[in-house]
This record gives C-alpha cells, sequence and structure tokens, in this order.
C-alpha cells in the first residue's frame, strides 16, 4: 500500500459503486457458493426439514455473542429437551438453565423465555410473529436478530450486517473509517441494504455471514478462492490485509471477587444471589461478595481464578465459608453428588474445580463430600495461569 492517499468513506459513491456493473453478480456468485459449500449446522438442517421459525429463533438466540462451536451440541439437546415453542413455555425455569448450562448471558434465556411463555398464552390460536418489526417486539430480539429470522423464516428482504459482514464490507468497499463507530454502523446497513438478494434474502444472509467466518476472516482472507472477489477493492489493491479498523473498546475494568464454599454434612450451600453483587444475579451458584470489610487471609485462600464478564476482568479468590456468613441469604443446601447439575455459570464449575483439584487437602468433611464430586465431568477449561491453588 505505501504511502498511498487512503480515500475517506463515501456512502453516496459506494452505494453507487453497489448499483454497478462490479457487483452485477455478486449475490448470484455468492449464493452459487453457500449453496455448494454452506456448513450444516443442526438449526440450518432442523430448518430445511420442518420450517419451523423456532428453530430458527432458539438458534439466533444461543448465538448471540457465543461461538459456534459451543452452540452446537447444546443446541441439538435443546430442541431434544424442548422440540416445540409449547415445550418451551412449558419448562421449569430450573430445567431451562440446565439446558444452556455455560454459555454464559443467561439473561437471554429468561428473555427467550418469557417470550414463548407469552407467544403460547393466547387459547384460541397460536401465531408467530412474522415481519422484522413484529419480531422486535418480542423480549430479548434485536434489530440483527430481527433481521436474521424474518429473513430466513419469512423471506423479507432485511439485511443482516453483523461483525462478519462488517469486516467483508470493509474489504469490498475499502474502508479505512473504523467500523464499529455508531455512524459507520448505520452506513454499512445502508450498503447492506443495497446489496441483499430480494428474491432469497434468507440464504443470502447467512451466505454473507459464512463468508466471513470462512474465507473474510480476521488476518489472511482467503482471498484467491473468494466467490465475490470480482468486487472486492480491497483484493484488487491488495490492501485486505490492512483492513478492517476496529476502534478498541473501553478498557476491561479490574474486579476482585469472594466465592465462598459453604458446607454443611454433605451439602453446599448454594445462594439465589438476588443482589449481592452485581455479576450473575439471580443465578444460584456459590455465596459470593465483591466487597469485604475483613479480606480473607492467605492461608483460608484455596484457590484463585481469572474470570471475565463483559467489561470485567475478574479475579476469583475460593474461601471455605461458615454458616453464619449466610444468615440472611436465601439459598439451597444440595447435596455434593448434585452440586455439579446444579451450578451452571462457568465461574461457578471453575470454583468446582479448584475444590476438586484440592480434595487431598481439604478438611476431612468437605473431602468426603469431594470424593463423589471425584467423577464430576465437563469442568470447564481453565487455560495456563488462568488458575492457581493454594496447599492448605
Ligand atoms: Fe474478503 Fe478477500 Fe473476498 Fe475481498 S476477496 S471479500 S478481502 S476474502
Amino acid at each position: 500500500m505505501g504511502n498511498k492517499k487512503k480515500q475517506m468513506f463515501d456512502l453516496e459513491k459506494s452505494l453507487k459503486f453497489a448499483e454497478g456493473s462490479a457487483f452485477e453478480d455478486f449475490s448470484t456468485k455468492l449464493l452459487a457458493w453457500y449453496k455448494k459449500q454452506k456448513a450444516s449446522h443442526p438449526w440450518r438442517l432442523l430448518w430445511e426439514e420442518h420450517k419451523d421459525p423456532y428453530h430458527v429463533w432458539v438458534s439466533e438466540i444461543m448465538l448471540q455473542q457465543t461461538v459456534i462451536k459451543a452452540v452446537t451440541p447444546l443446541y441439538v439437546e435443546f430442541i431434544k429437551k424442548f422440540p416445540t415453542v409449547f415445550d418451551l413455555a412449558k419448562a421449569k425455569e430450573e430445567d431451562l438453565r440446565a439446558a444452556v448450562k455455560g454459555l454464559g448471558y443467561y439473561s437471554r434465556f429468561d428473555r427467550l423465555h418469557r417470550a414463548a411463555k407469552d407467544l403460547c398464552a393466547k387459547k384460541d390460536f397460536f401465531e408467530w410473529p412474522q415481519t422484522f418489526v413484529e419480531w422486535k417486539k418480542l423480549p430479548g430480539v434485536g434489530d440483527y436478530t430481527a433481521s436474521a429470522i424474518s429473513s430466513i423464516a419469512f423471506n423479507e428482504v432485511k439485511a443482516v450486517v453483523d461483525g462478519n459482514v462488517e469486516r467483508v464490507f470493509s474489504r469490498l468497499f475499502e474502508i479505512y473509517e473504523p467500523i464499529n463507530s455508531a455512524p459507520m454502523k448505520k452506513s454499512l446497513q445502508q450498503l447492506g441494504g443495497s446489496l441483499i438478494c430480494q428474491k432469497n434474502p434468507g440464504d443470502y444472509n447467512q451466505a454473507i455471514m459464512e463468508l466471513g467466518q470462512t474465507h473474510c476472516s480476521k488476518n489472511n482472507p482467503s482471498c484467491k478462492s473468494c466467490p465475490v472477489s470480482f468486487s472486492c477493492i480491497s483484493f484488487k489493491k491488495n490492501t485486505q490485509n490492512s483492513l478492517p479498523n476496529i476502534l478498541k473498546r473501553e478498557e476491561k475494568v479490574d474486579v476482585d471477587l469472594y466465592l465462598f464454599v459453604i458446607q454443611k454434612k454433605n451439602k453446599f450451600f448454594l445462594s439465589k444471589r438476588e443482589g449481592a453483587t452485581p455479576f450473575l444475579k439471580n443465578r444460584p451458584g456459590f455465596f459470593l461478595l465483591r466487597d469485604l470489610e475483613k479480606k480473607p487471609l492467605k492461608k483460608e485462600i484455596c484457590g484463585v481464578y481469572k474470570h471475565t464478564i463483559t467489561k470485567h476482568n475478574i479475579k476469583v479468590y475460593v474461601v471455605l465459608g461458615s454458616e453464619e456468613m449466610i444468615k440472611r441469604e436465601k439459598g439451597v443446601w444440595v447435596e455434593a453428588k448434585k452440586l455439579h447439575d446444579a451450578l451452571m455459570t462457568s465461574l461457578d464449575l471453575k470454583a468446582l474445580k479448584v475444590l476438586w483439584e484440592l480434595k487431598i487437602k481439604l478438611p476431612w468433611a468437605l473431602n468426603k463430600s469431594l470424593v463423589i464430586l471425584s467423577e464430576a465431568k465437563d469442568l470447564p477449561k481453565t487455560q495456563n495461569g488462568d488458575l492457581s491453588l493454594r496447599s492448605r
């Protein structure tokens, strides 16, 4: 690229460009590629077989801020447990929680549940929302999700512009301004609207997102095999590796949390977490405190690990607590053998891992309970340096 002057982004010019000859076969080529190469995600197979908007909706909620790899196995189990919107509406809260354990951002599933109940509340008939505007009225459905569902399930011409699509556009139109600024997001949405295939908007939306995931990756995009390289300015000018330009998000805030493991004979106390800390509110788990008047002594801390929740880098101290601490705390006592099933957040499961790995060095009673836990499976993987244990 050398010292060549970078062009300022001009929406009108880009919209004209998108209507011109360079983009003549854009959606035809993209759709042909998608038809041949598309990934067989379970939600796609289900949609193709049953044409039930429920399958699309659940997948879009699960995929919010979550990678496909993490969603796939849980999605399959979720649909087995709650095969229809009516089953979801009738589901018990704890069963729903167990079904999405480990995915994070749990309030989205509370909203999904509420929306299913609202939809099924009408006694005489059931009707799916169809348009973008109707879907957006449901709890937990924003612009992106409403565009995806209304286009895939109801063929509405509504362009989906997620992070993958933004990256593709930044290269197709050689945009050097940050693509995640609010005004640029609006412009990219307009570009999306001008490129979308009118006949097959659902497949088009899935195709352009998949192109971003597969070919137009963040580093070293595979331009040589890209089905739309003929339209791509960056590819022609060999500037694709300098894009996209992304504004750095706010720095994460460091927070210390103290997680107290409180045991009575063979049971552990799980707090309802109705508001002790702003984290994991209403997500039952070990008793958690953010601010402590008296910090635990070094010898009382049995493990420390790192955890991230949205804008917070959390350092979690696992401490053995006493019943005294929870006099006014709402919660339940759970048998050791049921502890793994009762914990749903990865923050708690990491604490379980600390306990499990420490079993030999813990006090006798706790040690005995942990023998039962020794077969605990599916404990979250911790990266190197993520977790440190203290000998007691
Ligand atoms: Fe992305 Fe390369 Fe395709 Fe352009 S040609 S859209 S940079 S993969």
